[in-house]
């Protein structure tokens, strides 16, 4: 794929920016020219992360160590971030945990550790994100949801509650924040090959893979690319949608 700084001169955070998802978003963007926020509560990984990111458009990235559910750490690194890299136009909510179990052996830490990460860390993100912004430029925020947000999926009350949540908290943000020119859209993966997903049992994946009609798992690249878009102006009259990425799943 060839790059055409499509993000030239922007600033972006990204939540859970060491793994998976987040990594490739991060490196993507950085590849299109904007300067990269990395955040995530694995130091390690957001400093690799951070390391590896692409600087030929004269970028500059940072990484901060910080936890999305807690409102200290968010209110702190959206002011870290700025005072680093500059004021940010761009935020990817992807930091995510899953805590699967049957509905009926289901504790309630499961279900709030859930909840505090996939979705108040989202609200709380975007809350601060908002806050520090000024309409000089155009802002979008991609909230990374999940297709079983929509469909349910067994073992995953808590989960899917959360994801569900995002694609509403989602719909009410692009409400709100379409008149201070901030989009907000959610992007729905399906099956994605990440070490969210490495943890679930092989027969788990191959049922999974039959359901897909293109019968694989997807990239985290893919994802980015969706991010790309719907972050970026060619996206500029989409607001409060939910894009499904998932082989047709
Ligand atoms: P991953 O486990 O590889 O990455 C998640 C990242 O979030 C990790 O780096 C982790 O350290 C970070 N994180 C977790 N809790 C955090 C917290 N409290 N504060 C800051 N960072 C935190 O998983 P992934 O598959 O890349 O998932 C990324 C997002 O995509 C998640 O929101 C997930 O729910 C969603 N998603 C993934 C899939 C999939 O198939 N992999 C499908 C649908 C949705």
């Amino acid at each position: 794929m060839s790059f055409t700084g499509r993000l030239a001169g922007k600033v972006a955070v990204i939540t859970g920016g060491s793994s998976g998802i987040g990594r490739a978003v991060c490196r993507l963007f950085a590849q299109e020219g904007a300067s990269v926020a990395v955040l995530d509560r694995d130091k390690i990984g957001a400093k690799e992360t951070c390391a590896s990111l692409s600087n030929h458009h004269g970028n500059r990235h940072c990484f901060v160590h910080m936890d999305v559910s807690s409102e200290d750490d968010v209110v702190a690194c959206v002011k870290s971030v700025e005072g680093e890299i500059g004021k940010s136009t761009i935020l990817v909510n992807a930091a995510g945990i899953t805590r699967d179990q049957f509905l009926s052996k289901m504790s309630g830490k499961q279900f709030d550790d859930v909840i505090a990460v996939n979705l108040k860390g989202s609200f709380l993100m975007t809350r601060e994100f908002v806050r520090a912004f000024t309409a000089e430029e155009p802002g979008s925020i991609v909230n990374i949801a999940s297709i079983v947000g929509k469909t349910g999926n067994i073992g995953q009350a808590n989960y899917t509650a959360s994801k569900a949540g995002v694609i509403g908290m989602t719909k009410t943000m692009s409400l709100e924040l379409a008149r201070k020119n901030i989009r907000c859209n959610a992007v729905l993966p399906g099956f994605i090959k990440t070490p969210m997903t490495d943890a679930v049992p092989e027969e788990v994946i191959k049922k999974v893979l039959k359901a897909i009609p293109m019968q694989r798992q997807g990239h985290p690249g893919e994802i980015a690319n969706a991010c790309l878009f719907l972050a970026s102006e060619e996206s500029s009259y989409i607001t409060g949608t939910a894009l499904e990425v998932t082989g047709g799943l």
